[in-house]
């Protein structure tokens, strides 16, 4: 399987990341083949939008954006590497913002940051050059998010942002897969966000976006773990239960998902050796129970 072997710290490009010929296609091809039903509640969803204006670092063109009245956000629950569930609205869905004029696109957080010449030009050169302006609804789903989100992809590959500013992307989108239930990709965004998450913990210095090395030990522990590398996961969950400048919930947590691996490592052996002992029972090899039992959903 591609992406599960330890190729950290190096991200391969674009194709790597699922951008595939991002050289030849106009960037904005529709292929919305799966159309999203509306949003149920479209009204409390725009409830929590209003628009604003900003500038582009590339082309300097003034642009709405959408924004989220984050004081209105009422917290549902959070998952353990702490994606977080809202009332009414996804506001990850809005995490990006384009500039419809060049196709520049970041997320917000980091959108106004002023680029420097070099990448102005990296961007105006592989992106701009064959962007299509493409208007959205007000109100984004899902397949919105994924499409938002790889455009954003592609402007740091292209600009050749840092492997941690790549890897919060792909986590990002990971998410919103699980929004979608869509596993394989999941994982898959998953996997090249620990690749970057793992060389920033080699060589700090911390904070990392925001984690202190203990909580960013557990993400990747927790990742580890949904995507099914258990050896890995439990020497990330180790550090953060030896680490003694770790707060004490983390490290309760850190031993919940321990437990949890190695139930699952022992539902997955038992498992093994039931279909040892009736070898010609089925040719065809079940998903092993284990690992399904680990990406259920979080409560
Ligand atoms: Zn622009």
């Amino acid at each position: 399987m591609r992406g599960t072997g330890d190729n950290r710290g190096k991200f391969e490009g674009p194709e790597e990341l699922g951008l595939r010929n991002i050289e030849d296609k106009p960037l904005h091809q529709d292929d919305d083949k799966k159309k999203n039903p509306g949003p149920l509640s479209e009204k409390n969803e725009a409830k929590y939008l209003f628009d604003s204006e900003v500038e582009c670092p590339v082309c300097h063109s003034r642009i709405t954006v959408k924004r989220i009245r984050r004081s209105a956000l009422r917290l549902v629950s959070r998952d353990t590497d702490s994606m977080p569930i809202y009332e009414d609205i996804n506001p990850l869905f809005y995490d990006i913002w384009i500039c419809n004029n060049c196709g520049y696109a970041a997320p917000q957080s980091s959108f106004s940051q002023p680029l420097t010449k070099v990448e102005a030009e990296l961007i105006q050169h592989s992106i701009t050059s064959k962007w299509r302006p493409k208007e959205y609804p007000p109100l984004y789903d899902a397949n919105i998010a994924v499409e938002r989100f790889k455009l954003a992809l592609v402007s740091a590959t292209v600009r050749k942002a840092r492997p941690i500013d790549i890897a919060m992307l792909c986590l990002k989108l990971g998410w919103v897969y699980r929004t979608m239930e869509d596993a394989e990709n999941e994982i898959k965004f998953l996997n090249q966000a620990l690749i970057g998450l793992k060389a920033a913990y080699d060589v700090g210095p911390f904070p990392v976006a925001g984690m202190d090395e203990s909580t960013l030990a557990f993400l990747i522990g927790d990742l580890s773990r949904r995507v099914g590398n258990y050896q890995e996961a439990l020497q990330y969950l180790g550090r953060v239960i030896t680490d003694r400048t770790a707060k004490s919930a983390l490290k309760e947590k850190a031993r919940d998902q321990r437990h949890m691996i190695i139930e699952a490592q022992r539902a997955a052996a038992s498992e093994a050796s039931k279909t040892q002992e009736t070898p010609d029972s089925t040719s065809e090899q079940p998903p092993s129970k284990g690992l399904k039992k680990l990406f259920r959903k979080n409560k």
